[in-house]
């Protein structure tokens, strides 16, 4: 049964249908087949029946006037005085000689009762001779004593055609005077009536006559009354029988069975032609219907295939408003919203990437965070239904500042009354009001949140979506803050000094060949001034390195400070400054210079005694003035000549600042600062330290300053 089953599903839904509709049919064609062949088979039998009817019919009204005959010949007889007297006396010769002789009724014209017609169209012939009514006479034992018993079938009947004849109420003898059917009464009296193809027949208790045999056949045992098959002289025949009088004698039509069958199967035989006829129509409807549904469902499928393979563009025709309708109609629909849908997220992708690429470029470009910010702003517009965006920035110590801002002037609150006030939540807030706002900070990994994004929508309030897009652009945003915060700490290392946050020596030299070229080009002076702390390896010797830097640091901010606007000031190296002044001539960067100076003897460095120490520093002072034009100088010859002057101010006592110019010469120095000199600029420390030793052991001459100006 599974089997089976699992059979019928590997079949196609194409093969399926056509079986069905084979089933189908062929139960419809055996119905119509059997009610056709109920149908048909009732007339053919019905025929046959009423051709045996008819010879039947026909012979009736013969037999009648034969046995009115025979009962007219029996009272006569039964009459006469001659033949009783013959009975009584038991004169069989003279009784014999009576009944069987002359028959009065011979040649007697008989013709057809007016009621009595044929369904065949026969007509009795005229002249046909009535058969000769002999009788005979049986003792009581019923042995024929007188005349002779005829051949053939004998219709007799009590009453009609004999007579008992008694005696004292003892049976003396019975006249017969019965009708005999025998060959030559059915060849005069009965076969003109008879049909074709039908024979008639009489039987009595023993005898058939046939007029389809010659001679009379004993009875078979299966004849009896209605319509039945028997086999009547040798063949099977079809056979309508009926009594006549008191029963004991049959009045029947038949014809061959064979005959019979095949006049039943002609109808038959149409009958299969008909169910062939009709298996062919319904194989041939089965056919057609199953290719017009199996080429429609294909056409669905085929389509409802490339729809599912991503052409939405295609749709199923629908025709009439069938199932298949329905359904075709439904899968166009769900195609042309997935369409919709589709077209929708392609369009939101790109305005995405759109954005994405705007937002890196921004990125990628931008120098400054402000820059950076207004992407943000710009994309968290686009994203969100904002219609104003701000960016605050939050430092370490929590202050705000305005970095960007789109749909608003820097200064201008934003249409619902948000400001910088907004105090600085750890969650996003948003404002249900009129108009709908929305802050969302931007916090680092770390949670540390270093700016706020706020936007405002007059447009539409702002949704759960809004809150989340913000939110990732926000994280973004700390991102990139941090990014920038920490790019920029690190290009302060590289430009800046360590220990005093001053421009290292590198940014020195930068700064300084761009104010030389900007000197050269505007005619403008420029100043520089180069001091070295005075004594310094003593301090560090007396108070330790820590004590050292800070006093280094001091003289920084101090020079930082004093210098303000007026130029740059930078760590050269050590314990070594340079100061650049732009604009200023020789008297002018001596004045500032030695301003300066005063500034950093008025330091004082906190030492862990409770005292205090103060220190002084030398400087020597250089300057590019084209109103005396010399020789262009460089960077290097430009400090060379700071450098010769601050030794010039060592050379002078300390403390003091130095002017030098192309031609100033170097204080003379002794054999001991020569080498001392010489080892510091080879980086020999212990040569230095030894020729300082020297040096302390016999210092050289006190320098006199009024020298140089000689
Ligand atoms: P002079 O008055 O001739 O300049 O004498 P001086 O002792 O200052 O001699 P010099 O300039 O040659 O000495 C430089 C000393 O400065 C040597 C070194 O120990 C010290 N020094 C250089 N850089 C630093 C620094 O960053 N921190 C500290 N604490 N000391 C430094
Ligand atoms: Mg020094
Ligand atoms: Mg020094």
């Amino acid at each position: 049964m599974e089997r089976i089953r699992d059979r019928y599903r590997s079949i196609s839904f194409r093969g399926r249908l056509l079986l069905l509709l084979i089933a189908v049919s062929l139960v419809q064609a055996s119905v119509a087949a059997y009610t056709f062949f109920d149908l048909q088979s009732k007339p053919a039998e019905q025929r046959v029946q009423a051709q045996l009817n008819a010879a039947l019919r026909g012979v009736a009204p013969v037999i009648d006037t034969q046995l009115a005959a025979a009962g007219d010949r029996l009272r006569e007889l039964h009459a006469d005085p001659t033949l009783q007297a013959a009975i009584e006396r038991e004169d069989w010769a003279t009784v014999d000689g009576i009944v069987g002789g002359e028959d009065p009724a011979t040649n007697v014209s008989d013709p057809l009762p007016g009621d009595v017609t044929t369904t065949d169209g026969f007509e009795p012939s005229e002249s046909s001779a009535v058969q000769p009514l002999r009788g005979f006479v049986t003792d009581a034992d019923g042995k024929v004593v007188a005349g002779t018993r005829p051949d053939g079938a004998l219709i007799e009947q009590p009453g009609v055609t004999t007579s008992r004849l008694l005696r004292q109420s003892n049976l003396v003898a019975t006249l017969h005077v019965p009708v005999a059917v025998d060959r030559a009464f059915l060849k005069q009296r009965i076969e003109s009536y008879v049909p074709k193809g039908v024979d008639v027949f009489v039987a009595d208790e023993r005898t058939v006559m046939s007029t389809g045999a010659d001679d009379a056949a004993p009875r078979p045992s299966g004849l009896r009354e209605g319509l039945r098959e028997v086999e009547l002289g040798g063949s099977d025949q079809l056979v309508l029988a009926q009594p006549l009088l008191d029963g004991s004698v049959l009045v029947g039509a038949s014809m061959p069975a064979k005959v019979a069958a095949a006049q039943k199967r002609e109808g038959l035989s149409s009958l299969w032609g008909f169910i062939a006829v009709l298996a062919l129509i319904t194989l041939g409807v089965s056919w057609f219907i199953t290719r017009a549904v199996g080429d429609a469902l294909r056409k669905f499928a085929d389509i409802a295939r490339e729809l599912a393979g991503g052409q939405l563009n295609r749709r199923i025709p629908v025709t009439g408003d069938d199932e298949i309708a329905v359904l075709s109609t439904s899968i166009n629909d769900m195609a042309e919203n997935l369409e919709d849908r589709i077209d929708s997220l392609v369009a939101a992708r790109a305005s995405m990437r759109r954005q994405v690429e705007l937002f890196g470029e921004a990125l990628a470009n931008a120098t400054e965070i402000d820059e950076m910010l207004q992407a943000v702003c710009s994309l968290a517009m686009e994203s969100t239904s904002a219609t104003h965006a701000r960016f605050w920035t939050l430092d370490h110590e929590g202050h705000y500042e305005h970095a960007a801002c789109i749909g608003l002037r820097p200064n201008d609150t934003e249409p619902c009354g948000l400001e910088k006030a907004v105090p600085i939540r750890n969650a996003s807030v948003r404002g249900e009001g009129e108009p709908s706002w929305l802050v969302v900070p931007a916090r680092m990994r770390d949670g540390q949140i270093v700016g706020l994004l706020t936007l405002v929508s007059t447009a539409a309030a702002f949704d759960e979506e809004d809150v989340k897009i913000a939110e990732r652009i926000a994280v973004q945003a700390a991102v990139a803050i941090d990014n920038a915060r920490m790019h920029e700490q690190l290009r302060l290392q590289a430009t800046r000094d360590g220990l005093t946050g001053l421009p290292n020596h590198r940014s020195l030299q930068d700064e300084l060949t761009k104010r030389l070229a900007e000197a050269y080009d505007s005619g403008m002076p420029l100043g520089v001034a180069m001091l070295d702390i005075d004594n310094f390896k003593r301090v560090n010797d007396t108070y330790g390195h820590p004590v050292g830097d800070e006093a280094i640091k001091a003289i920084g901010r101090t020079l930082a400070h004093g210098i303000g606007g007026m130029g740059m000031v930078g760590r050269y190296g050590g314990e070594e400054f340079v100061v650049i002044m732009p604009g200023c001539d020789a008297d002018a960067a001596f004045r500032i210079a030695d301003r300066l100076r005063q500034d950093i003897t008025t330091i004082e460095v906190p030492l862990e005694d409770g005292g205090v120490l103060r220190v002084t520093s030398s400087f020597g002072v250089a300057n590019v003035d084209q109103q005396h034009a010399g020789a262009r100088v460089d960077n290097a010859e430009l400090l060379h000549q700071a450098d010769v002057g601050m030794y010039n101010s060592k050379r002078s006592g300390k403390n003091c600042v130095s002017l030098a110019g192309p031609d100033t010469v170097v204080i003379e120095m002794s054999d001991a600062e020569k080498a001392k000199l010489a080892a510091r600029e080879t980086g020999d420390t212990a040569a230095e330290m030894a020729a300082a030793a020297s040096l302390e052991a016999n210092p050289p001459a006190p320098y006199d300053p009024f020298d140089l100006a000689a």
